[in-house]
């Protein structure tokens, strides 16, 4: 039996209840998107770092080793992975991470996971570990930890505020005479946050938050505070609050139009990672960081990996291996836009990578 497509019920959603915010619209389409398997890699609609190359899971496995023995290698402990997409960052880091005297001993494995179709499909990378899936982290097991999770706050549901001549409203999607989605907004009394450049907003202006990744960002800073250990946390976004609309659909490694077709393309928008930062440290976190990717790479020795990983190849293979590893690192490619946090009990005084720009920038 076919479910009616996700366009239908959301029209008849709106239809029968009104206009939805663009955090139920996003969370919608995401759900019946990622619901739909492998959407990754050059075949899919989008490539990640970890698919562009293996030195990304390797580094973050070794920074994941250093940190466990930097906080006294606790036996056992939670290496939890959020939205571990084909499961790709995860088997490299366990395999950099193979002869770490304890580590793969200790380390319980938990993913958190809601699309049933890349579950198989890093159940099928890790058959040769044992793991745990989860809807929510929230069910993960106490006990001391480690999170990873790349490109999964972005693909999280914003709300969007946007300046009125009223003053502020919540953009919502709503439906035209013809049946077809457009973004209308609701007054609202205020927005539930301050709004950076709010006396400056032109009618139009947009600020985003997202409800969702500060409720990730809590629960996993409380457990940290709480039963020791640290997040690492990449994506992409922008260290300083800003106005701005960054919601974007793509589809075949293209933009495409944000409302046009419901589950069929990547939602995502900008990782606000000054949001993330004030968050985790009101829930009793040490925060390091945001840091450009490519900085904290190459402190982290991606160019020595890339000079071992090249050695003995040929000059085809060893061309291909420099392109994934530049693309992850310049500027004008994910060097920049793309960032790290990291989020510590506050007995970690120091984290590979992020050591010179320990806690004092956001104390
Ligand atoms: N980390 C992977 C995949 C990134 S795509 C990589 O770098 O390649 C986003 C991932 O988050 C997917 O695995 C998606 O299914 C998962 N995801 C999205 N929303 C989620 C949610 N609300 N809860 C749990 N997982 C989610």
């Amino acid at each position: 039996m076919n479910a009616a497509p996700l366009s239908e019920t959301l029209r008849q959603r709106i239809a029968t209840t009104g206009p939805i915010s663009v955090a139920e619209y996003m969370a919608a389409c995401n759900a019946a998107y990622y619901g739909r398997g492998d959407v990754f890699g050059v075949g899919g609609d989008f490539v990640t770092a970890p698919e562009i190359s293996q030195t990304f899971g390797e580094l973050i496995g070794l920074w994941c080793a250093v940190t466990w023995q930097a906080m006294g290698a606790p036996y056992p402990f939670r290496l939890v992975e959020c939205g571990p997409g084909r499961g790709t960052l995860m088997k490299d880091l366990l395999r950099a991470t193979a002869r770490v005297s304890g580590f793969h001993a200790a380390a319980d494995i938990h993913l958190v996971e809601t699309s049933p179709g890349l579950r198989a499909i890093q159940a099928h990378a890790l058959e040769d570990h044992h793991t745990t899936w989860h809807d929510s982290f929230a069910s993960v097991p106490n006990g001391p930890l480690i999170v990873v999770a790349n490109e999964f706050l972005d693909a999280l549901p914003v709300r969007q505020f946007e300046r009125i001549a009223a003053g502020w409203g919540e953009r919502m999607i709503g439906l035209n005479e013809s049946g077809d989605f457009i973004f209308t907004a609701q007054p609202c009394q205020a927005a539930p946050v301050p709004i950076p450049q709010a006396a400056e907003a032109e009618p139009g202006a947009v600020f985003e938050i997202s409800e969702a990744a500060a409720d990730w960002v809590r629960t996993v800073s409380e457990r940290i505070a709480r039963h020791g250990g640290a997040a690492l946390i990449a994506d992409y976004g922008h260290k300083t609050q800003a106005l701005g609309d960054t919601v974007q659909a793509v589809r075949r490694h293209s933009f495409h139009p944000v409302l046009s077709s419901p589950g069929e393309a990547d939602l995502t928008a900008h990782v606000d990672f000054a949001a993330v930062a004030q968050t985790a440290g009101k829930a009793g976190a040490r925060v390091f960081g945001p840091l450009e990717q490519g900085v904290w790479l190459r402190r982290l020795g991606i160019q020595m990996r890339l000079t071992q990983l090249s050695t003995g190849k040929s000059a085809a293979v060893a061309r291909d291996i420099g392109a994934g590893v530049r693309r992850l690192i310049e500027p004008d490619a994910m060097g920049l836009l793309f960032k790290v946090i990291a989020l510590a009990h506050p007995s970690l005084a120091s984290l590979e990578g992020f050591a010179q720009d320990a806690a004092h920038d956001h104390s």
